[in-house]
């Protein structure tokens, strides 16, 4: 999706396309869309500068870095810039889109903040059952949660 500055009307212009997570190129390793993204872009020019609007919307799906358990979450991206005129002739408004929804994504993708992970001895989800093997010490094949 690409605005050309020069062809932006006085009223500005209203956007909307709609992509995959793939064709987006917005996926990483651990993080696919389960839905559509859909980018709404409101663009409008101001004197020397051009202010672009966007919301990204879809459906996440991520394996958490913890619990290893599948989930979905929605995610709605509002993203606000302003474009100095001088500085290009044409906006990509999906390489923005790109670069700021990539940028959001934390390090580690968990299912919630305190989720409790896997038991490092006997791999049971501690967010599920408590195992036995509370204070038992398995050299070798503890995980390490705070990573
Ligand atoms: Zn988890
Ligand atoms: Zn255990």
């Amino acid at each position: 999706m690409k605005v050309v500055v020069n062809e932006i009307p006085r009223h500005g212009l209203l956007l909307e396309e709609t992509g995959t997570g793939e064709s987006l190129d917005i996926e990483r390793d651990d993080i696919n869309f389960s839905q559509p993204v859909v980018i709404k872009a409101a663009v409008s020019r101001e004197y020397d500068h051009v202010k672009i609007e966007l919301n990204v919307s879809s459906r996440i799906k991520f394996a958490c870095a913890r619990c290893l358990e599948r989930w979905t979450k929605p995610i709605d991206k509002k993203i606000e810039l302003v474009e100095p005129v001088a500085q290009q002739t044409e906006i990509d408004l999906t390489q923005i889109v790109r670069e700021e929804v990539i940028l959001d994504y934390p390090a580690r993708m968990l299912c919630r903040d305190d989720c409790k992970g896997l038991c490092p001895v006997c791999g049971t989800n501690l967010n599920k059952h408590e195992c036995g093997c509370k204070g038992m010490d398995a050299p070798g094949r503890r995980i390490n949660l705070n990573m």
